[in-house]
């Protein structure tokens, strides 16, 4: 099987005094010897960027850190971004990209997406591209037009890589967040993701070749809790999940725990 990823995001939430009490908690919880084994059931948090490498530090080695965002160049006048070599600099080790937050309240293009996974690979980071629907694409029927698009930008970018299949894909994980269930409470229904994410894989498979499509991880976000992350880990083309508010409250561990 392919390993299961357990990944989280913070967002804009959090303070020192809030990440050192949850650096605390994580230290101290007796996860099992496979959970955070990268070759096994890596897992990784993402706070804040400014926060990272505070984290960093104090975390055990078995957690990774992960960035939420970075640009696509290496440094330069671009007031206000980091870069995918800044994360790496500070001890990041993944950074989620195409998050539907920065697609539509920081109107992030397809393209740019494209780009900064690129970047990002290229600089040695994994990352988490992220594609979903919004409800009214949804109910127009529109879902899979919608998420073909947003990947094909994503593999697009990453064809052209001057690398053979296997290193263009391998740190690439892919996340299906249905806008819908992000924050709502509305959970994807486990039949629904499988669903979907059976389709994401065939796409890859049409465009990159079955290899690819057999070894890459398609993850799932949106509403993730301790009540529904079982049931969502148990669908067969489900690899891995990607939390976000119930990442902030000690439930995250057992979601850590149980999903592998
Ligand atoms: P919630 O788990 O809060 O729905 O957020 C999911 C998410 O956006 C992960 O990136």
């Amino acid at each position: 099987r392919r390993k299961f990823i357990v990944g989280t995001n913070f967002k804009m939430n959090g303070s020192r005094a809030f990440l050192q009490d949850l650096v605390e908690n994580l230290n101290r919880a007796d996860l099992d010897s496979n959970v955070g084994n990268e070759e096994v059931h890596p897992i990784f948090i993402s706070p804040p960027s400014l926060y990272i490498e505070h984290v960093r530090q104090n975390l055990r080695k078995d957690i990774a850190v992960g960035g939420q965002n970075c640009f696509w160049k290496s440094s330069g006048a671009f007031t206000g971004e980091i870069s995918a070599e800044m994360l790496k600099d500070v001890g990041a080790d993944y950074v989620i990209l195409g998050h539907t937050e920065r697609r539509t309240l920081f109107k992030e293009s397809d393209t740019d997406i494209g780009l900064k996974v690129v970047h990002a690979l290229q600089t040695g980071l994994k990352v988490i591209a992220c594609i979903g629907e919004t409800l009214s694409e949804r109910e127009s029927n529109t879902t899979l037009q919608v998420l073909f698009r947003q990947l094909q930008a994503i593999i697009d970018h990453v064809q052209n890589l001057d690398l053979n299949q296997e290193e263009k894909w391998k740190d690439l994980v892919i996340a299906y967040e249905p806008v819908w269930a992000i924050g709502t409470g509305r959970v994807a229904a486990p039949e629904q993701a499988q669903e979907v994410h059976a389709a994401i894989r065939r796409r890859v498979g049409e465009i990159c070749g079955l290899e690819v499509a057999e070894t890459v991880r398609i993850i799932y976000g949106g509403s993730v809790n301790l009540g529904n992350a079982l049931q969502l880990a148990r669908e067969r083309d489900v690899d891995g999940l990607f939390v976000g508010g119930a990442s902030l409250r000690p439930e995250f561990v057992q979601i850590y725990m149980g999903a592998g």
